[in-house]
């Protein structure tokens, strides 16, 4: 199964960007928002004014086929060209690390299993990497996975952890991952596609007509704080949406023991594993805490 990507290029010179979709192969929205804009370019819908786009709708191919997250491993990691490739997705890989070489700016569009809307990932350490992801119509956004988590993973290679935006800012580039929303949301690809729309015209490649895109009048902004693992068999409390609010002392989750899983600060619960088997000793969720929007070379932003 061959990789498809398609690349439209104004005869002005200017900034290239590049949309993935499907790195994760059960995430449907990137691929339908993407094929949706191929659409509008070749109808003229838009014109590219300068610079260039390149798409690649479905990562990886066969794991979309078979509608699962991945094929032999996870593509969102350990993303970087190999001499040898083992995986599946080692190959694919180094045909997508090819295309990210070229990208001044990557918009990677993706959907989780809890239920909830869309959020982007803050990082990286530039002020244009803020404003492009504040640029996308959506009114969420997550920094500080790196600070909270990574601590643990010192002996490691560091390369394991990179994935597509990491692997675009090593080269250069700004970088962000969208999460359009839960994966069966009806409305996350119409918000992949506002948002590939918005980065085009961040990056000069097009000027937004009037009514084609909206933007969110508030942004709302999360650090992580915590790790919750599942410890042993349990409930939470309620079936809990990513991004409820919860105040310092609400219970969260009941072990069958009796013992109680409380909010440790005034904070959000992030991405919640909500299925009643979901398997003791994994990520059960994370949780967040409000903080005003973050500024280049803030504490968290790295
Ligand atoms: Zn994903």
């Amino acid at each position: 199964m061959s990789i498809k990507s398609v690349s439209f290029s104004s005869l002005k010179p200017g900034k290239h960007l590049v949309i993935l979709g499907a790195i994760h192969g059960d995430e449907v929205c990137g691929p339908r928002a993407i094929a949706r804009m191929i659409d509008a370019l070749n109808k003229n819908m838009f014109e590219l004014r300068q610079g260039s786009i390149t798409f690649v709708p479905i990562c990886n191919p066969k794991a979309y086929a078979l509608n699962e997250r991945f094929f032999d491993r996870n593509l969102n990691r350990k993303l970087y060209p190999k001499d040898e490739t083992i995986d599946y997705e080692d190959k694919i890989g180094n045909i997508l690390c090819k295309i990210l070489d070229q990208a001044d700016a990557l918009l990677d569009l993706h959907s989780y299993q809890s239920p909830g809307g869309p959020f982007c990932f803050l990082g990286g350490s530039s002020q244009e990497e803020i404003d492009f992801c504040k640029s996308l119509g959506v009114s969420d956004f997550i920094y500080g996975w790196e600070d909270a988590f990574s601590k643990n993973d010192k002996l490691e290679d560091p390369r394991q952890s990179m994935g597509t935006t990491e692997y675009t800012r090593s080269k250069g580039g700004i970088a962000t991952t969208l999460e359009c929303g839960q994966h069966l949301n009806a409305d996350n690809a119409n918000i992949g596609y506002r948002a590939i729309i918005n980065a085009m015209a961040y990056m000069n490649l097009i000027e937004i007509p009037r009514n084609q895109t909206k933007k969110p009048q508030k942004h709302s902004c999360f650090k992580m704080d915590q790790l919750f693992l599942k410890e042993a068999p349990g409930k939470f409390v309620k079936p809990w949406k990513h991004l409820d609010k919860v105040q310092k002392g609400d219970t969260l989750a009941i072990y069958e023991s009796g013992q109680q899983l409380t909010a440790p600060k005034d904070g959000v619960i992030v991405l919640p594993k909500n299925h009643p088997e979901h398997v003791v000793g994994t990520e059960w969720f994370f949780f967040a805490v409000e903080t005003p929007f973050p500024q280049a070379g803030d504490a968290g932003i790295n």
